[in-house]
């Protein structure tokens, strides 16, 4: 007989059809309870054994917190003894979220969304271009490697007071103007009172030189602020500098007075512009614009930092606000707008352009499919993305299916659009966001290529590579790596209870009760407990032989840890 330090000691066990059971089942071992069907397995391992170590848990919680949990009935045993905190890991599915996934089941989603929002590079959700914040340290680096001699003139734009705060939206012809001269349009209105009042505080904050097209403008003599044009983009001149690298000392104060020069013009304009000034006068004059806000660096268009909140599809913050975050609206479904993906265009494969009434769109796509660069006679399922895409959503003058859906939107107050319209309404894949169910500023953040959903919807075992093969700056492996780490284990747990076949962005609702089972398994590998006892049901399963080779495998380790293993 073991004592209660060295086994879980059950005496007089009689739940259910129990007869009066005593047994003792040793600590850090790995017990097996067999027997025939209906002899009172569950009735020993769950609804005694883990069911006291349950109650006896919230015994020991305060009377507040036992409020919110549900009370367990004494099980009908005489004496437990040597029990330890209780894990069960049953076979019945236990999700209770419907949108709950692989990913999150594991927890693997939470880490991937820190993952992203640390390390993720950001992209313009308008235009894809890299979203940054230059730091001082990267200009300083960036104006020194432009190499021994280079004269530089250190700018900031002249913006009236309320325009600092609030920048005026920029025309597109004004915007393209602007990132030719590699600044926005600083003044765009002569000189206004907010402007004069602007000016006057640059001057007394010691600044004494405007700039502007090559010429410089004193302060100290109004009549050459006359000649201004005030319509025209207007800087302050912070400093003049000519690069010098040579000795190790020269070079650190060169650096130093760079450093000085952005961080001035960063806290007076948000940006900072360095226009090269060549020795020939005529010649053209390169400019290197810097800014301090995260913004895209083609389109100069402001974005968000990431927060973990954003990868979250359960979030308004970062859900696709056409589809609520479920991935799929009640719209246009191509299945029944195109349902033979055999027919080729001219073959009629868009259905209701195929009626008399519509057919003036399909004439209308044909005159154009040369210029459009759509195959006519090519099956629908054969054609390359890039022409179905021109197809659905349009070119130039032509609308595409979706602009003809919008157009009969438009005419709905008549009956037969609105049969017509029916015919072709079903939930359909969100239009937005693809089914990956995030908001645009989301699925632009990437690592290695792969946004959050692409990464998600990776198999298990494909998912691991991945991971495990990141090409990372080393600031983002500094920033990454723990819960590079979490995410990898986790995955090498569900890899090794034989799921790598499953996606992680799987719904925990479809699985099958071995699969939720083994990610519960794999979630608790990954909790790495010790000394806690684990009661599982059958977990062999639906297994093949290799598999139930490698979760036995699995099991030992669990015990190896310190752990109590009790399997039915
Ligand atoms: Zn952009
Ligand atoms: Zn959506």
């Amino acid at each position: 007989m073991l004592s209660a330090n060295e086994a879980i000691v059950i005496r007089g066990a009689r739940t259910h059809n129990l007869k009066n059971i005593s047994c003792d089942i040793p600590h850090g071992k790995l017990t097996v309870v067999s027997g025939v069907s209906g002899s009172g397995k569950s009735s020993l391992a769950f609804d005694t054994i883990y069911a006291e170590g349950q109650r006896r848990y919230v015994e020991s919680l305060s009377a507040y917190a036992r409020q919110f949990l549900e009370r367990i009935e004494k099980p009908d045993v005489d004496e437990i003894d040597g029990l330890a905190p209780a894990i069960a890991i049953k076979q019945k599915n236990t999700t209770r979220n419907p949108r709950s996934t692989v990913a999150t089941a594991t927890e693997i989603y939470d880490y991937l969304r820190l993952l992203y929002a640390r390390c993720g590079v950001v992209h313009c959700s308008h235009c894809d271009g890299l979203v940054r914040r230059d730091s001082v340290d990267e200009i300083a680096a960036a104006i020194m490697a432009l190499g021994e001699g280079t004269r530089l003139q250190v700018l900031f734009p002249v913006r009236a007071l309320h325009q600092a705060e609030e920048p005026k939206p920029t025309t597109k012809r004004g915007r393209a103007a602007a990132a030719k001269a590699g600044a926005k349009a600083a003044v765009e209105s002569p000189m206004t009172d907010a402007l004069k009042a602007r000016l006057t505080e640059l001057r007394g904050g010691g600044f004494n030189r405007l700039y502007q097209q090559g010429r410089i403008f004193e302060f100290s003599s109004p009549e050459s602020l006359l000649e201004i044009d005030f319509t025209m983009p207007v800087f302050v001149l912070v400093d003049r500098i000519v690069v010098d690298g040579s000795a190790a000392s020269a070079g650190a104060e060169n650096r130093a007075r760079i450093v000085d020069a952005v961080e001035i013009a960063y806290r007076e304009g948000g940006e900072v512009i360095f226009e090269e000034v060549p020795r020939d006068e005529n010649a053209e004059r390169t400019k290197h614009r810097f800014s301090a806000a995260f913004e895209c660096s083609v389109c100069h268009r402001p974005a968000r930092e990431p927060e973990p909140r954003l990868f979250s599809f359960n979030n308004p913050f970062g859900a696709c606000p056409r589809c609520q975050g479920f991935g799929n609206t009640v719209d246009f479904d191509l299945n029944l707008v195109i349902p033979d993906k055999g027919l080729s265009l001219n073959d009629g494969a868009i259905d209701p352009w195929n009626r008399p009434k519509y057919r003036g769109w399909f004439t209308d796509m044909k005159k154009q499919a040369a210029s459009l660069g759509i195959p006519m006679d090519k099956a629908w399922r054969e054609m390359t993305d890039e022409a179905r895409e021109i197809v659905l959503r349009g070119k130039g003058n032509f609308e595409g299916v979706y602009g003809f859906f919008a157009q009969m939107e438009r005419k709905k107050y008549k009956l037969h659009v609105r049969v017509m319209l029916s015919k072709y309404r079903g939930y359909a894949e969100c239009p937005e966001c693809r089914g990956q169910r995030l908001r645009a500023e989301a699925r632009a953040v990437r690592i290695n290529a792969l946004n959050i959903c692409q990464a998600t919807a990776l198999t298990v075992g494909r998912a691991k590579d991945f991971f495990s093969n990141l090409t990372l700056t080393p600031m983002q492996e500094e920033i990454a790596g723990q819960i590079l780490h979490e995410v990898r284990q986790r995955l090498t747990f569900l890899d090794a209870v034989g799921l790598e076949y499953l996606t992680l962005d799987r719904l925990a609702s479809t699985l099958s009760g071995g699969e939720a089972q083994r990610i519960q398994l794999a979630t608790s590998l990954g909790s790495q407990l010790v000394g806690a006892l684990y009661v599982l049901d059958e977990p062999s399963i639906g297994l093949h032989t290799r598999d139930t080779e490698r979760l036995i495998h699995i099991l030992k380790d669990l015990r190896d840890l310190g752990n109590t293993i009790v399997v039915v």
